[in-house]
C-alpha cells in the first residue's frame, strides 16, 4: 500500500484499497497521504508525463492513462519586462488539451478505471470537461459532461469532439455539480470534477506543478502566483511543496500568491476580511471566465495553504488582466487564456504594492491556452489592414 486517505474534518484514516471519494463517516473531503514521506521525486524517469513522479501519485499499478501531460516549459521573462522582480512563467497551455487540467484528469480518470468505474462524469463549463473527456477517450472509459444550458456552443465543442456525451441542464453550474454527485451515488460512474470535496485523487496530479518547478528552477522560488477559481490548483501547489519539505528535499516553501479577477473574488475578500468565505450574491462579468466561481469549493483549504506559506491574496482589474494577456502575447509570444494570465497580473500588482520585493524570484502559473478563448483577443484586430491586390499598396503599409 502506497498511501492512506485521511478525512480533512474528522481525521479518520482509510486504506487506499477502500477506493473512497469522500469520508463515509462525515461526508467531508479526504486527503491522500503517502506512507513513505522520504520518496525520491521523479523516480520513474522512463514513464511519460507527470507519471515520472509515480511514487507520489495515487495509482497502485502503472496502468495509468497518459498523453504526455505536464513537463511544460518554465520560461524566464525577467530580462524583458520593465519590472524589477525576477519573473518566470510555467506555460501550461502546452498540455494535450490546452490547460493544466490534464494533470488532474490524467490521475482522476486513471484512478476511476483502476477502481473499475463504469464511466466518468464531470460537471464543468470550463476546461475540466474537455480534459476529462480526452483522457476518458484515450482510456476507453465512457464520459458524461454536465453543463448549464446557457453555455455557449464553443465551450462544449472540444469535449464533444473527444466523444463525451454532453448533457445540457436547465440550471446553474452548481446544479450540474449536484447532479454529478447524484449520478456518482446512483450509478457506477465516478465523479471526476476538479474539486477536492468530491474527488481527492485529481489534486495529486496538480501537485506535480510544484515538483516540476523545483526540478526546472533548481531552487525554491520566493513566490508562486496561482489563479484561483475553486481553489483546487492553489491547494495542490501548496501540497506539492509541503510534501517536498516533509521529505527533506527542500528546507523552505515558497510564498503563495492567490490571484482572482476583482469582479469575482470571494477568496480575496475572505483573505483580506475575517477569513470566512462567503458566496458572492452578485457577480460582475469578467474576461477571466473559467475562474469566475461565486463560491470556491476548495477555498478553505486554499486559505490554509496561503497562510502556511505566509502568502497573500490579491484581486486584479479587467484592464490589468488584458494588459498582461497582450504583454505575454506581444512581448513573449505566449498566448495565454485571461484566466491564466491573472497570475502574471497579480505578481506585477503585488510588486507595485510593495508585497513582493525587488529582486525576488517569482513564478506565475499560466494555467491555460489563449486558443480556448480566442474571442478575448479581438483587440488584436487593430493590427489588421485591407489593401488592393498590388505590391505597391502593400509596400506602403509595411510599417
Ligand atoms: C480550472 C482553471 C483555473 C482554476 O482552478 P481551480 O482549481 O478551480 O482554482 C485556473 N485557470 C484555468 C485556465 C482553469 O481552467
Amino acid at each position: 500500500m502506497k498511501y492512506q486517505l485521511i478525512c480533512q474534518a474528522c481525521n479518520k484514516i482509510f486504506s487506499s484499497e477502500s477506493g473512497l471519494y469522500t469520508c463515509p463517516a462525515c461526508q467531508s473531503s479526504l486527503r491522500v497521504e503517502y506512507l513513505d514521506p522520504r520518496t525520491v521525486f521523479k523516480d520513474h524517469n522512463q514513464l511519460p508525463g507527470i507519471w515520472k513522479y509515480f511514487s507520489k501519485l495515487p495509482l497502485e499499478s502503472e496502468s495509468f492513462i497518459s498523453m504526455g501531460e505536464g513537463c511544460t516549459p518554465l520560461l524566464h521573462l525577467g530580462n524583458r519586462t520593465s519590472s524589477t522582480i525576477d519573473i518566470w512563467v510555467k506555460n501550461e497551455s502546452l498540455n494535450p488539451t490546452g490547460t493544466y487540467k490534464d494533470r488532474p484528469a490524467s490521475v482522476s480518470v486513471s484512478k476511476a478505471k483502476e477502481l473499475g468505474a463504469k464511466g466518468v462524469v464531470v460537471a464543468s463549463d470550463g476546461n475540466a470537461a474537455p480534459a476529462v473527456a480526452a483522457y476518458a477517450a484515450k482510456g476507453d472509459v465512457p464520459c458524461i459532461v454536465l453543463m448549464p444550458q446557457k453555455t455557449p456552443e464553443l465551450r462544449y465543442l472540444q469535449a464533444a469532439a473527444y466523444g463525451a456525451k454532453i448533457i445540457l441542464i436547465d440550471g446553474s453550474i452548481n446544479d450540474c455539480l449536484d447532479i454529478a454527485r447524484e449520478i456518482a451515488n446512483k450509478t457506477g460512474y465516478h465523479n471526476c470534477c476538479t474539486a477536492n470535496t468530491v474527488n481527492p485523487y485529481q489534486i495529486e496530479g496538480n501537485k506535480t506543478l510544484s515538483f516540476e518547478i523545483l526540478d526546472q528552477l533548481l531552487e525554491v522560488p520566493d513566490w508562486v502566483a496561482v489563479p484561483v477559481g475553486g481553489g483546487g490548483v492553489l491547494s495542490a501547489v501548496g501540497k506539492g511543496f509541503q510534501e517536498m519539505k516533509k521529505s527533506g528535499r527542500i528546507e523552505r516553501i515558497p510564498r503563495i500568491l492567490a490571484v482572482q479577477a476583482q469582479n469575482c473574488a470571494p477568496l480575496v475578500a475572505a483573505f483580506s476580511g475575517d477569513g470566512v468565505i462567503r458566496k458572492l450574491e452578485q457577480v460582475q462579468d469578467t474576461i477571466a471566465i473559467t475562474i469566475a466561481l461565486p463560491y470556491p469549493p476548495d477555498g478553505e483549504m486554499a486559505l490554509d495553504y496561503i497562510k502556511q506559506s505566509n502568502g497573500h491574496a490579491i484581486a486584479v482589474t479587467e484592464e490589468e488582466i488584458m494588459s498582461s494577456v497582450f504583454h505575454l502575447s506581444g512581448k513573449h509570444g505566449i498566448l495565454s487564456e485571461p484566466s491564466g494570465a491573472v497570475s502574471f497580473s497579480g505578481l506585477m500588482k503585488a510588486h507595485d504594492q510593495g508585497i513582493i520585493q525587488y529582486g525576488e524570484k517569482c513564478v506565475a502559473i499560466l494555467t491555460g491556452s489563449g486558443l480556448k478563448t480566442i474571442e478575448a483577443f479581438k483587440k488584436g484586430l487593430e493590427n489588421v489592414i485591407s489593401v488592393p491586390n498590388d505590391i505597391e499598396s502593400v509596400l506602403t503599409k509595411l510599417n
